[in-house]
């Protein structure tokens, strides 16, 4: 019984085309990977700056563990919160200009931190429609009401803030959206925390190390003056090229978090190598100007490229000036067949499909790093030119 569910669920995956697969690398992440003994051309990451396989981010790993050892052996509050770890949060406070800085092992333990530390039952989370998975599970977590707004809708949140009577309100929001690449109307959201008198907790999974002066992410893209309410959360897997997260805020905040958020206290601390390594990233971003360069430069020629392209064939662009840019094709069957045909032609861009993102918007999610050159984006451009019209998928 049990598993003739099981079965006919994953069945049902594969007649909708929602099977997921996952493909071996057999080499380092990077802009060239080894799949199938096949050489690919890769446009899936969300290593910004190219610092996964810098060979001075490598090195101090290495000399981190040589240093520091494997593993932490414990949580933060029994025995496991090392020296680098400490350093860590130092250095990324100081960077972004916030009081304090907490790290976690992943961003989606980051976000499962906050949200429910912050508000529960009788209180309301205000959250963006395109929120990511770990936002919204969050949001779940914490028994607070949850009122969805549409996508960077200031206005209906402001409706939605002006209709609610709950004691606390917390507004929920990614910076850069993950699958669409557009930023959130900070300014906007921030005048609106202050007038209603509520946290704003904002995600910059995708624009820490790559908007704002040197780096330091979307609320310096936005000038955001310094303030108590504002939690920022930042992950150190994709720009910063290691892995784990941070929550940077108000020094209340975190104290509280640190007693206080469950997937902090009950979890074992990231290896502390990571951590020794994460400042040398630090280091990185902050000197990295160049590499921003030589992604917005890319994303130029890529979005001048795309243009004529998608008006041609009926595929939508988001409003992105991100290295995240998707080309929105409908359906899953086009989304996988476009994907596949970029694969026969050495060119590896995911097709991400439902539940990831909303029906009837199946994309291919282009991901750029200054790790590419000029002449990568030009081979995806012209691989895609020579992609020949789709029907759209018929009912089933
Ligand atoms: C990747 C991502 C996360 C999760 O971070 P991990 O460190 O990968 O767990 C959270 N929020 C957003 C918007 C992301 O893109």
């Amino acid at each position: 019984m049990l598993f003739d569910d099981l079965e006919h669920a994953l069945a049902e995956l594969d007649r909708t085309r929602l099977r997921r697969r996952r493909r071996v690398l057999d080499s380092p992440a990077g802009p060239r990977v080894t799949v199938d003994g096949r050489q690919l051309l890769s446009f899936c990451g969300n290593d910004y700056l190219g610092l996964a396989a810098d060979s001075d981010l490598v090195l101090a790993l290495a000399e981190g563990a040589r240093q520091w050892g494997a593993g932490s052996a414990a949580s933060h509050l029994l025995g496991g919160h090392l020296r680098p770890h400490e350093a860590l949060e130092q250095r990324l406070a100081a960077f972004l200009g916030m009081p304090r800085a907490l790290t976690f092992a992943t961003g989606y333990m980051a976000n499962l931190a906050v949200a429910p530390a912050l508000v529960g039952r009788g209180d309301e989370i205000f959250a963006d429609r395109l929120n990511h998975a770990s936002l919204i599970d969050a949001a779940l977590l914490s028994r607070a009401g949850h009122r969805r707004y549409p996508h960077n809708d200031w206005a209906a949140l402001e409706r939605l803030l002006a209709a609610s009577t709950a004691r606390r309100k917390l507004i929920l929001t990614d910076g850069v959206f993950s699958m669409d690449g557009d930023v959130a109307p900070l300014d906007r959201l921030f005048a609106l925390a202050e007038r209603f008198d509520a946290w704003l907790v904002v995600d910059d999974a995708h624009g820490f190390g790559v908007l704002g002066a040197q780096g330091r992410g979307v609320l310096s893209h936005f000038g955001l003056p310094a303030s108590p309410r504002l939690v920022l959360m930042g992950t150190l897997g994709k720009a910063a090229g290691v892995g784990g997260a941070f929550v940077a805020g108000d020094e209340r905040v975190i104290e509280w978090l640190i007693s206080r958020a469950r997937s902090y206290i009950f979890s074992t601390a990231a290896p502390p190598a990571l951590a020794a390594a994460l400042q040398k990233s630090v280091d990185l971003i902050e000197a990295g100007d160049d590499r921003r360069r030589q992604l917005q430069d890319l994303i130029t020629r890529l979005r001048e490229g795309l243009a004529p392209l998608a008006a041609q064939r009926g595929w939508r662009l988001a409003d992105s000036a991100t290295a995240i840019q998707p080309v929105i094709v409908g359906d899953n069957r086009s989304a996988l067949e476009l994907s596949a045909h970029l694969e026969r032609q050495g060119i590896w861009v995911p097709a991400i499909r439902p539940p990831t993102v909303p029906e009837g918007s199946s994309r291919l999610r282009i991901s750029l790093s200054a790790a590419h050159g000029a002449a990568d984006v030009d081979a995806l451009l012209a691989a895609l030119r020579t992609m020949p019209p789709t029907q759209p998928e018929t009912a089933h």
